[in-house]
């Protein structure tokens, strides 16, 4: 890929990220600005001469990050050495998020992942939830795994035992993970949302949790991805794909299978364990939803390159 290719996907990424993590508004240089206003002359690949950096009060005038997304220190170049990422420049790009593919040194990363685990164990975003919780389900595994799985939400069991996925759902996407021939502590297992949606006036069962509830937690699910850089994600269930994607009533049963994208990492949306729970008690004990997910675990382990055995490619096909 060309440097400028590179550059521009670069700053289409960090556009992305920005907007995921709510921001809405960019600082603009008021040199890009007469830039791209300027009629496009005949030489669309040439490279444009770089727009002047902004004054420091252009600079001062910079919305605050959220508070959740302060990045960790980077390696990223400075403005003299990316010529073609002023056209948006709203924070100086030493303080730009870590994008995947920039990967912080070891020490440094374990580090930030602890921080970041302080940061989420105390976080009081939400007094509701803050108010119910037992614990801060802040996500379990490898911070180096190639694969992370992420749920919606901690139910009763995971915010007793502030683990994710420990539950009845929890042992089966276990089974889900031991049959692809990999071990909890390989991957990574975190969710949107890191407190249990409280249940006033309920005595048993989980609520899903809100829009606005998933929209608070998610910049902490965004620094987890950004430090473990998975090469793929399993989005278990659609409150999942909504809370990570910012999307309103997604329909998993349409999803499911298909990839999606994520700044860049690879999204498999599939069931939710609990969805192949309540499927157990259908006819076919849940045979034909199992299938499905299991399609799409086959899909995630081809694209991890893992070696699938004749045995792995036939579970779950009819008798
Ligand atoms: N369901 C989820 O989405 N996450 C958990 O941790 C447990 C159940």
């Amino acid at each position: 890929m060309s440097d400028y290719a590179q550059l521009l996907d670069a700053a289409i990424r960090d556009l992305e990220y920005r907007k995921a993590a709510g921001e809405r508004f960019v600082t603009v240089a008021p040199a890009t600005l007469s830039a791209l206003a300027a009629p496009v002359s005949g030489q669309t690949t040439a490279r444009a001469k770089p727009p002047e950096a902004p004054a420091p009060a252009a600079r001062q005038a910079t919305a605050p990050r959220p508070s959740g997304l302060q990045p960790p220190p980077t390696t990223l170049a400075s403005p003299a050495r990316v010529p073609l990422f002023p056209a948006v420049q709203p924070t100086p790009p030493a303080k730009l998020p870590v994008m995947p593919g920039i990967t912080l040194p070891a020490g440094e990363r374990a580090a930030a992942f602890a921080a970041l685990r302080e940061r989420v164990l105390a976080c009081t975003k939400c007094p509701h939830l803050v108010a119910s919780r037992k614990s801060v389900v802040f996500g379990v595994g490898n911070p180096d795994a190639q694969l992370m799985f992420a749920g919606e939400a901690p139910g009763a069991d995971e915010d007793r035992q502030g683990e994710p996925f420990v539950g009845a759902a929890g042992q089966l996407l276990t089974k889900v993970i031991v049959a692809m021939g990999l071990t909890r502590p390989s991957v990574y297992i975190a969710n949107v949302l890191k407190c249990r949606p409280d249940t006033p006036g309920q005595t048993f069962g989980n609520r899903k949790p809100s829009a606005d509830e998933m929209g608070t937690c998610l910049p902490y699910l965004l620094e987890q991805i950004q430090l473990i850089q998975p090469r793929v994600i399993v989005a278990l269930g659609g409150t999942a794909v909504e809370g990570l994607f910012g999307q309103a009533e997604v329909r998993i049963t349409r999803l499911r299978g298909s990839w999606m994208d994520f700044q860049g990492i690879p999204v498999m949306p599939t069931f939710h364990p609990s969805y192949l729970l309540r499927a157990e008690e259908g006819p076919d004990k849940g045979r034909a939803t199992k299938r499905q997910v299991w399609e799409d675990m086959l899909q995630v382990m081809e694209r991890l390159q893992m070696s699938i055995s004749e045995k792995q490619r036939g579970y779950f096909q009819k008798a």
